[in-house]
């Protein structure tokens, strides 16, 4: 059973016994009747290590990384355990409760509101206590996405900005075993990765064409990526060999910054996910009722495609594709 604590109450220290903790942190609710916290488990190791601290449902409708998370958590044996495994099933919990991207409270995306406002609004003081008492904690960051609206391969993105932190991240990311590796030289405001970043603590992000369901055929690709990841980071006894991905793409992941469309209407992709693209060729087409091309879109660039639109109906604004460059490594 998981014990409450009020979050300013909460001190890791007091929970560094060997074994595991599973804690409900209280963030009083704003007037709001359902209780609003962090999901917070903790499995320390017999022995001191490194400290990896993964997250999910940081959106609220992605859930692969809230099931991987909870069945690496049950399986780990701390008595074997060199170090720490701290992570947070359900980041907003709000969002995932009303199984939406943003919360149902105050509109925020959670992914664009990070390090937050311990004063602000409840997703504010969410990405603030994630970032300040949990990221903080960690020697390696994950955070546990799968895409709903946007396509996006099966992959894990790494830091390739050229710091020590990003060596130990791209490592990392070709011992996840995921199928398509993903280096951006940047990383947009506002995300988890922003909150390691300013720590210097090295990150990777997982990604997989799914959302408001758990697929059976990603979810081994999250399990594993965390048990490769403890293995790599030595906190448990696990082979961690580099993996040769399918692919291993660069550029920037930022979704705010994909093609988008003008129009509203219905959209008939032209191209296939991880289809390889030259530069100005036809993506998809926005249609009116009567099948009538209202506009085209078209890449600007050549390379493979990383993120494509999945949901058939278009507004302005909305991203359609993005991009990326294909390295030969
Ligand atoms: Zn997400």
């Amino acid at each position: 059973m998981a014990i409450n604590i009020e979050i300013d109450r909460f001190r890791f220290d007091d929970f560094s016994e060997t074994g595991k903790h599973t804690i409900f942190l209280e963030i009083s609710p704003a007037g709001s009747g359902e209780q609003i916290g962090i999901p917070l488990l903790i499995a320390n190791g017999r022995q001191p290590g490194k400290t990896l601290v993964a997250f999910a449902a940081v959106h609220g409708d992605e859930l692969e990384g809230v099931q991987a998370i909870q069945d690496v958590f049950r399986r780990l044996d701390t008595d074997g355990m060199t170090g720490r495994f701290i992570a947070v099933p359900v980041a907003n919990v709000p969002a995932f409760r009303s199984v939406q991207r943003s919360s149902p409270i105050d509109s925020l995306n959670l992914a664009r509101t990070f390090p937050g406002r311990k004063d602000g609004s409840v997703t504010e003081r969410i990405a603030y206590y994630l970032s300040e008492l949990i990221i903080s904690q960690a020697d390696f960051f994950i955070d546990l996405h799968s895409a709903s609206a946007s396509l996006m391969p099966t992959m894990a993105g790494y830091d390739a900005s050229g710091t020590e932190a990003a060596k130990a991240s791209k490592e990392a990311a070709f011992r996840t075993g995921m199928p398509v590796v993903w280096g951006h030289p940047d990383v947009g405001p506002g995300r988890t990765l922003c909150a390691a970043i300013m720590r210097g603590i090295p990150w990777l992000y997982v990604e997989s064409p799914s959302g408001r369901r758990v697929s059976n055929v990603e979810l081994p690709y999250y399990v594993s990526s965390l048990l490769n990841l403890l293995g790599h980071l030595k906190i448990i006894d696990r082979e961690a060999p580099s993996f040769v991905p399918k692919l291993h793409l660069f550029g920037s992941g930022d979704v705010d910054r994909t093609q988008s469309v003008n129009v509203s209407g219905f959209f008939v992709q032209r191209v296939n996910l991880l289809d390889h693209v030259e530069n100005g060729q036809l993506v998809g087409e926005v249609r009116d009722l009567f099948g009538e091309v209202l506009e085209e879109v078209r890449t600007m660039s050549s390379g493979i495609v990383a993120v494509l639109r999945s949901e058939a109906l278009v507004s302005p604004g909305d991203p359609v594709c993005l991009v990326a460059e294909l390295l030969s490594d």
